[in-house]
């Protein structure tokens, strides 16, 4: 069974348009299951009725001309339940109905199962027998499985077409949803971004130059043969000759009778080089992956690799510079913070990654920048987007493609609203942070890249309680000296003095990766993380400590270190430990520097039970919350099938934030939070409540949160808090929360689409 599943599935994988793919599953499952009629019928987004896409047993004629109102026949009532229906005869059963259309005889065994796709019912697939007889269980959860795996290449496919050009119109508008990545709302033109030798990642593009495609193409084969010949030679005296044959294999299918010819023939028809290869190299995988002799099936991978390398071959030989237009919106598998300074800022309209999450770092990066993004949005078709026309809506995770002008329109009137609401509250921007009742608030930024440090004096941070030192090891292809860490540092700390500059050390690992330095885990958020990294490699460690240490000589900023993903007391005398020495050798070199004062994050939940041993080793506490929720929570922050059950307002959160502040300040220590939370209005308010010293945000969020809390009473903020606390449910406590605050006349901000 499992082999037939993963041949149709191969199959199915490989069709493209979504006819292509309905037929092949018709086909195989009627063979496979032998029955005499296997249809498959999907709903019509207009008006929900399942439409008959496609049949073998029935009439072809009515394909696409019969359907069913979503309660109407077995179909509609497989539909309608969500659930299998498996009749020994359907002629009994109440909802039967038939069908003159598509010549539905009197048929009496039916087994039909929704095609369930993200929680959303795209169709019915069904099967039928002339007799009377009950399926088996075999077959029903063949069918199940089957159902399960398509519903994915469906919607895909479903997507796909939903991009193509008929000739004669441009296709209907499509909405796609994904998840918030960064608030803002852009109309542009996508740019998908070719990661480096990804050849499935690959866009389709057309060219203008086809002999210029061509030539480069060819260099592209000659640098990849030369490489196969030098690994070759490399190997002679270490492989057995019928492997070494495998290269003079590769070699040949590299030569214009095989590979090459076909890319160039693909070319001549108008196709960019890499995408031509992709389809080639694509068709001989495929022919290698359905052979039976599982060694012959595994040659597929070698195909790939070879491909692979070409395409890396193509992309370091061409020099030509990507053309960005004006309102460039960046399309992306997994977005990397490399790929947020690809454009030029001024074409620069938004972002969209297929993968993540709005909590990914990558999105809280360019939340900072002040770019639309939409994170997590897995059914876009990324190989059909480019130079495609969009909106992307950063508040509510959407992407639409071929907007409708009444959706530009719509998009135009929401960004001047938001533009008008943020300009409404820059007079409040260099004014320090004081409620109604006076309790003064401090309201630090988080930083990272460059661009923040001007964003975040214009609207007046106060400090930084958290500088992501990670971003500038993650632009880089190597890490980076003492003394360029140093320098950069410097900079940093000369722009922000004489406030406080909260410096954390390398925080790498989970979604968080050096491509020098690269880390493989089953389980990277579980794994070898933050703190756990740089005390296992103390040369990466003291270089840094030193160059923040040396950094502020002269300087009459107070730099503060922080450790990420502390789960020990051991981590931290260990950290200390090394900071210490890293002092002690500054000093004795004759530089004149302070002693920083020393901080642990709070961002697993041991820490958060162990608060009162931390806070005694250190100077100051301050709480990760964007790892905390998901520690606590079991929620990747990365992963978008999960991402509704991320609560930042769940009561165990809450609960563990307002301990930590007890914690702090029973030992008279100062606490902060630097995680997303911090920057949402709503959650400010408590987290204000609870004792919070230092709120530390995004530039983006830091005037929305100032104006919030300026027109607030510190008292009714605490009472809330009581109430709060003894609340059960996340989503009840929001919307009190946010009651309150509409109450309060801050209306608007909750209003405003950047909290939905
Ligand atoms: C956090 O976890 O809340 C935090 C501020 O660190 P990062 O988002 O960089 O993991
Ligand atoms: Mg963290």
């Amino acid at each position: 069974m499992l082999d037939v599943l993963r041949s149709v599935i191969q199959e199915v994988n490989r069709a493209g348009d979504l006819n292509s793919v309905l037929n092949i599953i018709v086909e195989r499952v009627k063979e496979t299951m032998e029955t005499d009629v296997c249809s498959v019928y999907l709903v019509d987004e207009r008006d929900q009725r399942l439409v008959f896409m496609a049949t073998r047993g029935f009439n072809q004629e009515a394909v696409g001309k019969v359907s069913l109102g979503p309660k109407e026949g077995l179909v509609g009532y497989v539909a309608e339940r969500a659930e299998p229906l498996n009749l020994e005869d359907a002629q009994n059963h109440p909802r039967n109905i038939l069908f003159a259309e598509i010549d539905e005889e009197p048929f009496h065994a039916f087994l039909g199962v929704p095609i369930i796709h993200h929680r959303k019912n795209l169709g019915v697939l069904v099967v039928q027998v002339k007799e009377s007889r009950r399926f088996e269980d075999e077959e029903e959860a063949f069918l199940i499985t089957l159902s399960a795996q398509l519903a994915g290449v469906i919607a895909h496919a479903e997507a796909t077409g939903s991009l193509l050009l008929s000739d004669d119109h441009r296709p209907q508008a499509r909405t796609f949803k994904g998840m918030q990545g960064a608030p803002g709302v852009a109309s542009g033109t996508a740019i998908v971004s070719v990661p480096e030798a990804e050849l499935h990642n690959v866009p389709y593009r057309r060219t203008n130059d086809i002999e210029g495609e061509i030539e480069l193409f060819k260099a592209a084969i000659r640098a990849t043969q030369q490489d196969i010949s030098d690994i070759a030679k490399r190997l002679e005296d270490r492989l057995q000759p019928e492997e070494l044959a495998l290269f003079e294999a590769y070699l040949h299918m590299l030569d214009d009778t095989a590979i090459s010819g076909e890319v160039i023939s693909r070319i001549h028809e108008g196709e960019w080089a890499p995408s031509a290869l992709k389809q080639v190299i694509g068709k001989h995988v495929a022919n290698f992956e359905e052979m039976d002799d599982a060694y012959l099936r595994e040659r597929g991978a070698d195909v790939r690799d070879l491909g692979n390398r070409v395409l890396s071959n193509l992309q370091s030989k061409d020099t030509r510079p990507q053309h960005y237009p004006p309102g460039t919106i960046l399309v992306s598998q997994e977005l990397t913070p490399a790929d947020l300074a690809r454009v030029p800022r001024d074409r620069l309209a938004g972002f969209i990654s297929i993968k993540g999450s709005g909590k990914s770092h990558v999105a809280i990066l360019a939340e900072a920048m002040g770019v639309p993004t939409v994170m997590g949005v897995e059914d876009l078709p990324i190989e059909l987007l480019d130079e495609k026309p969009l909106i992307i809506d950063g508040f509510e995770g959407v992407v639409i493609t071929y907007p409708s002008e009444e959706q530009e329109q719509y998009y135009t009137r929401i960004a001047a609203e938001e533009a008008a609401l943020v300009e409404g509250l820059e007079v409040t921007g260099d004014q320090p942070c004081h409620t109604i009742d006076g309790h003064r608030v401090r309201l630090w930024v988080n930083t990272g890249l460059m661009t923040d440090v001007a964003r975040s004096l214009d609207r007046g941070a106060e400090g930084v309680g958290l500088y992501r030192t990670e971003v500038h090891f993650m632009m880089n292809n190597r890490f980076p000296t003492e003394e360029e860490q140093r320098v950069i540092y410097r900079e940093h700390l000369q722009a922000f003095a004489p406030r406080p500059v909260t410096m954390r050390t390398l925080d790498i690992g989970g979604d968080k990766a050096l491509s020098y330095f690269p880390i493989s885990e089953a389980n990277p958020f579980l794994g070898w993380r933050g703190i756990r990294v740089t005390l296992d490699h103390p040369e990466i460690f003291l270089a840094q400590v030193r160059a923040m240490i040396r950094a502020n000589e002269g300087i009459d900023t107070e730099l503060r270190i922080m450790l990420p993903m502390v789960s020990s007391t051991a981590e931290i005398d260990e950290a200390q430990r090394l900071i210490a020495q890293c002092y002690r050798e500054i000093v004795e070199e004759g530089a004149q520097v302070e002693m920083p004062d020393v901080g642990v994050m709070i961002e697993v939940p041991a820490a958060v039970y162990q608060a009162k041993d931390i806070i005694k080793r250190v100077d100051f506490l301050s709480v990760g919350s964007n790892d905390l929720i998901q520690y606590m929570l079991a929620v990747d922050r990365n992963n978008a099938q999960v991402a509704e059950l991320y609560q930042e307002f769940h009561p165990a959160v809450l609960h563990a934030l307002n301990h930590v502040v007890k914690a702090a300040h029973a030992e008279r220590k100062g606490i902060g939070i630097c995680g997303e939370m911090a920057g949402n209005p709503s959650a400010a308010v408590l987290l204000m409540a609870m004792g919070f010293d230092v709120l530390s945000m995004t530039s983006t969020s830091l005037l929305m949160v100032k104006h919030a809390l300026s027109h607030f009473e510190f008292s009714y903020a605490r009472q809330m808090l009581k109430k709060v606390l003894d609340m059960d449910n996340a989503y009840l406590i929001k919307n009190y929360v946010d009651e309150e605050m509409r109450k309060a006349g801050l209306g608007n901000i909750v209003r405003s689409r950047r909290y939905s």
